[in-house]
């Protein structure tokens, strides 16, 4: 973690002495690969800060926003390729929600399209939001058009989704560019079910993927019976 500190101190303090402007944005957590919100071999991208607290929200830990959650967008698509250097299907964008940083989020798309516009074998970008697609139209064009396809709308806890991906059966994916419509979203690992990740450090196990109702609180009990009690869990309040 040290060593992290250092490398981006320094990195920052490059930045400013090359004039270059830093570009800061609210991220949650990284992570690759992720195998369970969207086709293939993925970059994860959470970012933090979500006003819309959907019911039944299980990412209740991207909802608060503080200057510990920042991090330069340069240094986080350093990041990107450093850990997927032997390559990658996709990057997928979630939450939080990722709209309510337009300007930071409109700069991670630019490099990202950069980055995948350099490479022989292009990732897709498919990102998640809790707008209506509508809203997102509206006011978001610019965004939605680096993107490959977007999962939108808000999460309703009482209609959950068959298939893999989404979160409840009101959430659309919707393919946005031509690049979208050669990849199939519906390839998963996991056909008829649905599969989680598990991600742990010294303090806190990540679920990733889109559970079913009730799978978290039904996962938190087995683990129980195992002797291993969760002391705060991201999906209760
Ligand atoms: S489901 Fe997504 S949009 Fe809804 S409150 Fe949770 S993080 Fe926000």
């Amino acid at each position: 973690m040290l060593l992290a500190i250092v490398a981006f101190s320094s990195w920052i303090a490059h930045q400013l002495e090359q004039g270059i402007e830093v570009v800061d944005i609210y991220l949650n957590k990284a992570h690759f690969p992720v195998t369970v919100l969207g086709p293939g071999k993925r970059i994860g991208l959470w970012l933090q800060g979500c006003s819309l607290r959907c019911r039944g929200c299980v990412s209740r830990d991207t909802w608060d926003r503080d200057d510990s959650h920042k991090i330069s967008v340069e240094l986080l698509l350093d990041w990107c390729k450093s850990v997927s250097a032997d390559g990658l299907d996709g990057v997928t964008i979630s939450g939080g929600e990722p709209f309510e940083q337009p300007e930071a989020l409109l700069v991670l798309l630019q490099g990202l399209t950069d980055w995948r516009n350099s490479l022989s074998q292009p990732f897709d970008i498919l990102c998640y939001s809790g707008l209506p697609y509508s809203v997102l139209e509206n006011n978001f064009a610019n965004l939605l058009g680096f993107m490959d396809a977007i999962i939108p709308e808000p999460f309703l806890e009482d209609r959950p989704a068959d298939g893999p991906w989404r979160g409840s059966d009101n959430q659309p994916l919707l393919v946005l560019s031509e690049f979208g419509k050669s990849r199939d979203w519906q390839i998963t690992d996991s056909p008829g079910g649905r599969h989680m990740q598990f991600v742990t450090d010294d303090e806190r196990i990540w679920f990733i993927g889109v559970p079913r109702p009730g799978d978290m609180e039904r996962l938190r009990g087995r683990l129980l019976e195992q002797g291993i009690e969760l002391s705060s869990c991201s999906w209760k309040a």
